[in-house]
Formats: structure tokens, sequence, C-alpha cells
């Protein structure tokens, strides 16, 4: 792309993105004489239930409609919803009367009808907002999901949000609260991100039903919940369960979406029914209150894309309001008022009791026996991986805009509107996968766009670093600096179709890399030539005959170029020369062993070994002494078919697995074989089925196993939707204990038919044993470990010893009626979808092992699989090697010193001018290595020493606050006595639990009418026992170097100037700093 048609672009997305003038102001001092958080509420009464109303509307960022199709309001065929009219009708409404109340979730929305305000509306609302009138609540860009999700975009899409938050409205505009009313369950590395990022509590809405009827008897449904298990009290976040997921009370919707009856107060109108609505409405908030152990309680008015016109909920609230608190001058003792979740959060704090503890999670969740939301934790595999690319390719698009020598004016409008978009793909129902079609397609091409514009930005910051500024000229740029997004299925043009062209490798980690790299190409013979001018070993492997008929795969490659690039500098890159050659000495040929063998087929290197059987199957693995069986294949379920009428007749779909009987089948008894074998890799090229392939290669070096699968287009012409897996089964004894990774950080224990806080009852053997893998699945018992590694997010579980199993693809007939309204059943170019991926196999001894233990080495790879360097192609036809090595800069740094091994350089990226944000992660946890699971100690200005840094400050999580000026409420944990006998019983009053609606609302399925009798499902408490820590907690205490004497480096403090910059991180953590950097 020209320099012309980059500032066309631009132009275009300043139009699109916000705050493009960024602004300088930082983090933000409240205004003097504001009145917004704690101190705003309106007050409670002590002696009375205090029923805190909470106006709000749930606006999901796509599902039925588009992003943009829900803020304008169009479609309405599909759904009546438009955001921009709810928060015109709302802002109007509360500027009417100061009583009222309201909060708002998604930035997504909020700032994109700011914009359209004029400077009178936007006074208005920060009026509204500094006196607490309007709350902002999560705040994030979107309310993301918490299953598929990686951290590292979930804490980039907080920053974000919470950083328009404090640009506009300063310290007013900060949430408290987390409100995560819609995921589909929730995982305990939330808890902690939240934690970190200095809320005081979160609200959720969806827990297992049986989960959710216990604590309710219990009076267990707010907690403290210990969000880490290496972090202590810092992670720890106070969190309840809505009673009501996020509906209003049967018969209290009073919205235009809504039928339910107004209330009528005409003193002589027939159909006066004040008495009767306030009747069930008290009955309905005393009801609750039994469950719950304050006298406070939160009921939500609101719903889904709810107060499009706000004066209708508002008006039967004031209503409801008046004419219930009346009655308290004839002696009732409830109290109704406009409250917020935080002022609810506040009231609990103030009772001054004492709280359950909470150390797991809340997956999987399920709705009714046979409605486990495990699906969603596969559904739509390419756009699942396709976001996990927009990750990547956003942290190298940071990176390059705050390394670059000149700042263009494009750039930030760049970073911000590919931020924007990861930030919507993190939404509950994109990542998820339980969108209709049309709006997944809506996201992927967002996604595209996305990376065009910050395409834009990186080519012409390798530009400015590559090329020597003599040769520059204004407008147009020597190298290409190409993406190739369709590496993916092993096609990349510039690469097929020149004879030459430069491969620039940029590593977005804080470690120099190796790495084996893979190039499409059309010839058989390369000479390959770094920027020293060495050439290096090459080895050509043929493309799979699967991946060439793949149709509608436009590409010459016949061959993949494998090399080594080694040394890849930190936060930097390194530039290779690849020409065609007519022979070279260098490039080994493809050798295929015949296909039919009688005996076992090898491939691997003194690291590791693979065994395939006579069948073509995996059959053993060799790996650090010991030779175990290993095998390998792919199975599929066939998705339960049903009208949905009852629980018993759900249908698998894209929120719902629910596999036919737990039946399964093999998807083939004899595999064909091609394998090829070099001196950088081998491989053994399998073929499955007419729609099931994979290639299982081992590199020289490494010490694990990469299995590429090629899934699709999954069958249906049997009319048999089919969710496919691939399984690992080993003999490992693990005792039907496996491990699941939380948001890609922490390892979270996970046991065969089990939860670890109440006694559970599994109606689907199969889907309610599947957890969500972001990154991770592992098992071991005293001598091996297996674990394997994921390129995205993917369900998964152990449902034999020694098994690991993962769903890769998934294709059903049916919806699950749950919303969505359609089947789960994609295709592209009028055929099924086809999805590729790979997993890594790690195999060798659980404990006592040479070296670094099995554990931290998957932690590295896991750092390196998912953030590798970034591939930019560039044609250089004109050049000569020589005359490439001599003419551009081909390695870069921007780094001068090299992080301690175990220490993620999470982010940097530019932040308000002359600023950056930097965070430094512990990637390992306590324990997992001898050596590394140690806290380390560096000093960030050497680090950081290519940029001119002034000075640095710590702050919370999101990088919106100061760390030493946030505090947090503290609750205190319940005794050990208390946990079991205070709360262990239940008051007699309360017949029934009703199980609470499953669907979403304003829908036709509905399952509120299930009530199942007192105990049935654990009246008597069956409550396992807890760890409980009886100290208050605090995590802005001062630091405490947890380092010991010796392993302090005093180096590090030779120079008095050098000591501020020194950051000392224990495993697991997390720190984030705003980094001064001097005027340029
Ligand atoms: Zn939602």
């Amino acid at each position: 792309m020209s320099g012309k048609s980059s500032a066309w672009l631009a132009i275009l997305l300043a139009l699109i993105c916000f705050i493009c003038n960024a602004n300088s102001r930082s983090i933000q001092q409240p205004a003097s004489g504001s009145q917004c958080g704690y101190q705003s509420c309106h007050p409670t009464k002590p002696n009375m239930l205090n029923v805190h109303l909470v106006a709000h509307t749930h606006d999901d960022v796509g599902w039925l409609k588009t992003v943009d199709q829900y803020y304008y309001g169009s479609e309405t065929r599909i759904q009546k919803a438009g955001v921009q009219y709810i928060i015109d009708s709302v802002v109007e409404a509360l500027l009417r009367d100061p009583e009222k109340r309201f909060i708002y979730v998604e930035s997504a929305f909020f700032f994109k009808w700011w914009k359209e305000q004029t400077p009178k509306v936007q006074d208005a609302v920060k009026m509204l907002v500094e006196q607490g009138r309007l709350e902002f609540i999560g705040g994030a860009w979107s309310m993301n999901d918490e299953a598929t999700t990686h951290y590292q975009s979930v804490i980039d899409q907080f920053a974000w949000g919470l950083r328009l938050l404090n640009d506009t409205f300063g310290e007013c505009g900060r949430p408290r609260v987390g409100w995560q009313i819609d995921p589909f369950g929730h995982s305990r590395e939330m808890a902690s991100m939240f934690a970190q990022m200095g809320f005081d509590g979160m609200f959720f809405g969806r827990l297992d039903y049986q989960d959710k009827d216990e604590r309710l008897m219990t009076k267990n449904a707010e907690m403290i919940w210990h969000g880490s298990a290496n972090l202590g009290e810092q992670s720890d976040l106070f969190s309840g369960a809505l009673y009501n997921n996020y509906q209003a009370p049967d018969g209290f919707c009073f919205d235009v979406l809504c039928s339910d009856t107004p209330i009528i107060d005409g003193k002589h109108s027939p159909d006066n029914n004040v008495k009767e609505k306030v009747d069930a409405f008290l009955d309905f908030a005393e009801t609750q209150s039994k469950y719950y152990r304050t006298n406070n309680v939160i009921i939500t008015m609101g719903g889904d894309f709810t107060y499009q016109a706000a004066q209708i909920y508002y008006k039967n609230l004031d209503k409801l309001i008046r004419y219930a608190n009346e009655r308290q001058a004839n002696g009732s003792n409830i109290n109704l008022l406009y409250s917020t979740p935080s002022c609810y959060l506040k009231s609990l704090h103030d009772a001054g009791i004492t709280w359950p503890t909470k150390s797991d999670d809340f997956f999987p969740y399920a709705s009714d026996p046979h409605a486990y939301w495990t699906g969603y934790f596969t559904s739509r595999p390419t756009l699942k991986r396709f976001e996990r690319d927009g990750n990547h390719f956003l942290q190298v698009c940071k990176q390059l805009s705050a390394l670059a020598p000149k700042k263009a004016n494009e750039f930030d409008p760049h970073l911000n509107f590919m931020r924007e978009t990861l930030g919507i793909m993190q939404h509950h129902d994109a990542i998820t996968g339980t969108e209709k079609e049309k709006v997944a397609l809506d996201y992927a091409k967002r996604l595209s766009v996305s990376f065009k514009a910050c395409e834009a930005t990186t080519r012409n910051v390798l530009n400015q670093l590559s090329v020597p500024a003599s040769q520059q000229q204004s407008g147009k740029y020597v190298l290409e600096f190409k993406n190739c997004p369709l590496l993916n299925i092993t096609s990349c043009p510039v690469s097929e179709s020149n004879d030459r062209f430069s491969l620039t490798l940029y590593n977005p980690l804080g470690h120099v890399v190796s790495e084996y790299i893979r190039i499409p190409v059309s010839g058989s013979e390369y000479k390959i030539i770094d920027n020293k001018g060495v050439e290096l070993a090459t080895q050509v492997v043929p493309v799979p005959g699967t991946v060439n008929n793949i149709k509608h795969r436009a590409s010459t490659a016949k061959y993949e170029l494998v090399f080594r690039a080694t040394n890849i500098p930190a936060l930097g890159y390194r530039s290779y020369y690849i020409e065609k050659s007519e022979s070279s000495r260098k490039t080994l040929k493809p050798q295929a062993t015949p296909k039919a063998t009688s005996s076992v087929t090898f491939i691997g290197n003194e690291n590791i070994k693979l065994g395939f059987d006579t069948n073509g199957f995996l059959s053993e693995v060799t790996a650090d002494g010991l030779t175990r069986l290993v095998t390998q294949d792919f199975l599929f379920y066939e998705g339960a078919v049903g009208n949905n009428a009852e629980f018993l007749n759900r249908s698998s779909g894209a929120y719902i697995f629910r596999p036919n009987e737990n039946k399964i089948d093999f998807s083939s008894d004899h595999v064909e074989i091609e394998v090829y074998k070099g001196d950088l890799v081998e491989e053994v090229h399998q073929k499955f089925n007419d729609w099931i392939s994979q290639v299982v290669r081992v590199y020289k070096k490494d010490s694990f196993a990469e299995f590429e699968w090629l899934v699709g287009p999954i069958p249906i012409d049997d009319n048999i939707g089919k969710e496919v897996i691939t399984r690992f089964s080993s003999d490992i004894e693990s005792d039907g204990v496996f491990y699941t990774d939380s948001n890609g950080r922490e390892m979270i224990k996970r046991k065969l038919n089990h939860r670890d806080t109440w006694d559970v009852k599994i109606n689907e053997e199969v889907a309610g044993n599947y957890y969500p893998i972001t990154t991770k699945i592992d098992l071991e018992d005293d001598t091996a470990r297996m674990a394997i590694l994921t390129d995205r997010a993917q369900g998964g579980s152990s449902l034999k010893d020694g098994s690991l199993e993962l769903m890769v693809h998934r294709r059903l007939l049916r919806d699950d009626a749950f919303g969505v309204g359609e089947a789960l059943n994609e295709t592209e170019y009028g055929e099924g979808l086809i999805a590729r991926g790979k997993h890594h196999l790690f195999f060798g001894l659980s404990k006592d092992r040479e070296g670094v233990s099995l554990k931290s080495l998957e932690r590295l790879v896991q750092l390196e699989k998912l953030l590798p360097t970034w591939k930019f192609f560039s044609n250089v036809e004109n050049y000569t090697a020589e005359e490439w090595r001599t003419s551009f800069t081909n390695t870069f740094s921007g780094v001068s010193l090299v992080l301690p091994k175990p220490v993620h350089l999470l982010t940097l990226e530019p932040w308000h001018e002359n600023q950056l944000l930097v965070r430094f992660e512990h990637f390992l946890e306590n324990g997992e290595d001898a050596m590394y699971s140690k806290p380390v100690q560096f000093n960030v200005k050497n680090v950081l020493s290519s940029f001119n840094v002034e000075s640095m400050r710590e702050t919370t999580l999101d990088g919106n606050a100061w760390l030493d000026e946030t505090q947090r409420l503290q609750f205190a944990p319940d005794s050990e006595a208390a946990a079991f006998n205070t709360y262990g019983t239940f008051p007699q009053e309360a017949d029934s639990v009703q199980l609470l609606r499953a669907d979403k609302p304003l829908l036709e399925v509905k399952y509120s009418d299930e009530a199942l009798p007192a105990g049935q499902l654990g009246a008597e408490s069956n409550r396992i026992k807890r760890e409980i820590n009886p100290s208050l907690y605090n995590m802005y205490d001062a630091r405490k170097s947890k380092l010991s004497d010796e392993d302090i480096d005093m180096s590090l403090y030779a120079d008095s100037d050098s000591k501020d910059y020194i950051v000392e991180l224990s495993p697991m953590e997390i720190r984030t700093f705003i980094v001064y950097l001097s005027e340029a």
C-alpha cells in the first residue's frame, strides 16, 4: 500500500474510531465537588429489608444482529434493539429526576454514542456521572466471555475501556464493580484480574443450577473468591451470584419490549392493581432475602436492550417505590430504593458480617440436567483462531507503534481501531461462536480490516527501521513488509510467485528466540541468506495432498521451505533473503518412505521419539528415557437431536454440547501415511479419511511433537451432526484427575464426575466433564506426564485414566434453543467449513527430570506459540543478496537487556503522549520448577534503554489508577465454625427454590416454571470443607521482597538512580507501569 492510500485509511479510521486526538490527560483526580462513588448512594434503612432496584440494560456487542445493527437499531424483524435510543432515552430520564440511577456497561457502545453528542449533552452527561446518577460498571469494551478468552486480550480490553472512561470522566468514570451477568460460566482468572484491577467486587448471573440451588439454600451465593493459587489475598474478589439472573421478577418487566401490566393507580379505575402488584413484588423481595445474608437484596430491573423508552420503565418503578414505601407507615419493614450494584455492594460491606470463600471456578455451566454449556468452548473454531491471530498482531502493532523513530498521525487511529476490534471479539457472543452466522462473518470482516489498518503502521515503522534515511522517499515505501493472512492454509503469494523475496521475522517477546520457520514455495530449491550473509541449511517438505485439495485454495505452493531462524532479537527483528535456485547443496529433498510398512515407523530426535504402528496410528512415545504406549486418534460424537420442548429433548447446538447417548465413533481404522525425514524436521503425513488428515512432526531441536490437524468439511449427508475430537491415550495412571488452564494462566485441578464445592449429580457423562481449554490440558502420575497445548480455545476432558481429548470442530443440524435460533452449521463456498490447527504434545518425567521441569518447558513453549515471530514478506527482485545485505538494516532490537527467563513482557504500547504502558509478568506458578519458580528482579531502565525513560509509576493491572492510591473494600471470611454451623441449616418457610430461567430473555423458550422441592438438590448441606483464611486482606501493603539474600543481584542497586526502576516479580505476578518518556 502506498503512503497515500494509508493516509486515506487513516482518515477513514479516524471517522470510525473514537478519541483519536489522544487526550493528554493521564490518571485523574475526582473533580472537586463531585458526588460520585459510594457517597452518592441513596441511604438505606437499618431496621428494614432494603431492596436495591437496579435499572440496567444488557446490550450485547453483537449476537443476533451485528454491532452496528444493534447500535443503530436496524433489522427490527430480528430483534427490536437500538442502543443509541437506549442511551438517549436514559440520559433524558436521569436529567429529569435526580433520584433515579442507571448503570452502563459496554464501552464499545457508550463511546460510539458519546462522540455523536453535542458539547451541551456531553456536559450534562458529565454532570450525571459526577453525581453518581449514571454509573459505569464493568467498563471494558465488551462484557467478555470467560471460558474462551485469553488473559492478555481480557486485560487489553479492560485497559482500553477504562482508559476512555478515565480520559472522559476522570475518577467518577471508574467502575468499582464487575458485572458479568450473561457469560456462560465464570473463570477464576477473571476474578483474579478484577481484583488486580482494583475492583471491589463482581456480580454474575450464570452458574450450574445445582450449585446455585445449593448456594441459595445454604446462603453461600455471595462469597470471597480466591482468584489465584499463587498471588494470595491480592487476587481475592467479593463475588455474588444474582438471584434472578439479570431479569426483573416475573410480571415486573415494565419495558416497552415487555407485555407485563403496568402499575395502574387510577383511584377509581376498574383496573387498579396497586395492591396486587405491590404485594407480589414485596413477596418476591422477601423470598429472595431468605437466601442471602444481609438485610439488603439486589433486584435487577432490566434485560436485553431494555430502556429504549426509559420513561416507561422508570414511571412504573417510581410508582412501585412510592406505593411500597407508603406501607412503611402501616408497619411494613421493606424499603425500596433506586440503587446500583456498587451501592448494594457497599451495603453488604457495611453490614460487617463474614462471608464464605471459594477457590475453584464456575465451569462447566449447566442450566438444566441436560444442558451443559460446553459446546461453545469449541464452536466456530476458525473464528476462535482468527481472534488469537488478531491478538498476536495487535501486540506487534502496539510494540512497533511505540518503537517507531518517527510517529505518523495515523498510527493512533490504526492502533485504536485494532484495540477496539479485539475488544469486540472478546464479547460473550463473539469469540464464543454463539452468534448468528452473519454476525460471525461481520466480526471476521472487522478483524480483517483492523489487520489492514495495523499493517499500514507496521509497514511504515519497519521501513523507517530498515531503510537508510538517504533511500527513504516520501509517500513511497522501499520495502513491502506484507502480511500473508493465508499461511494457515500454506498459501502466500509473495513467497510463491517471487524468485527473490525477503522475510522479516519480528519477535514480540522480551526474550531472544530461535524458531523453525515454514514458508509456502512453488519450487524445491532455495537459498536462504541471513543478515550476516551466512547461507542457512534448509529442507523442503511437500504440502500434504489434503491441503492441496482444499477447494478455493488458490496457491501454487507445492512445498514448504523449512529453516531454523536463530537468535532473533527481543522486541526486534531479523531479516532473511530467500532466492530460488537451480540447485542448492543446502536444500534437502523430501524422502518419502514406502507407504506400506511391516514394522513400526519412527520419527523424532534424541529428546523425543514417536512410533507409528502398521495401521498408521501413533503407538508409542519415548522421552526422558521413558518409553510408553501413547495412541492418538480422531473420533466423533453424534450431536443429540430433539425438539427442545423439555430438558430431555435438548439438541446439541452452538452453546450446548450433548452427544447422542454419549456414543463415540472412530473416524477410521486404518491411516494412510507418508514419511518425510530431513536434517531439520521429520514428519508423518496421515490421512484418516476423506475429511480428516494430520501432519505429525518433530523438529530437530525440539523436545515436543507438533500435530497439525485438518478437519472438514464434516459430512452431514447421513443427517447426523458431528462433534470431532482428537484423543491422546496413554497408560499414565491419572486416577480421574487432570488439569486445565484458566484463561491461559494458572492450572486448575479437575476430577472426573466431581466439583469441589458440592456433591454433583451429572446427567450428561461426557458433556458434564468438559472444561474450557484456552491453552493447555495435562495429566500425570508419579512417573510420567503428558500435556497438550492448543492454538485456540477448545473444549476438553479426560474421560478415562491416562487419556486427554480435545474437541477440534463441530457441525450440527439443530438449534439448541438458547436464543441464537440457528443450527451451528458453518459453511464456506457452499460446503462445510474446514478447520486447521495445531496441538503440541509434551511427554516425559513428571518429576526429577534432568535440567528444567517439563512444566516450565511447557510454559515457555506456550508463550512462544502464542506470540511467535510475525512474518513480513517483501519482494526484493531488484536486489542481489549482497545488495540487499548492504542496503538495509536487517536486524534490530528494541530492548538492550533481555529479561530474566521466567519474565514475559506482557505489554508494551504507546499510551498517552510521551508515555508507555508496560506490563511484566512472571509466567510460572509456584512449584512448577525448582529454579524458575522463584521471585526475580530486574531493572526496567536497563530493559527499556532504547527509550528515553524519565520516570515510571506503578498502576493497577488495567493501567488507569495509581496502585499506591487504590483502596479496595475489604470483606472478612467466615470463621471455620460459621461456615458449617451458622448457615448450614435453612429456615423452614422455603418450600422450593425456583430453577431460574435458563434461556435468554425475550425469546419463546422458557423453563422458569420448573421448580424443585426443597432438599432434592441438597437442602441439607453437603458442602465440602473449604480452606479459610481468617485474616483480613489488603493487596496494597507495602511490598516486601520475597527474594532470599543470596538471590538479590546487588549490581542492580549499584547506581542509586536506577533503584527506582528495580522490579521484583513472584510467580504468576503481573506488574503494570506507566513509563514517562522525555519529549523528543
Ligand atoms: Zn449477552
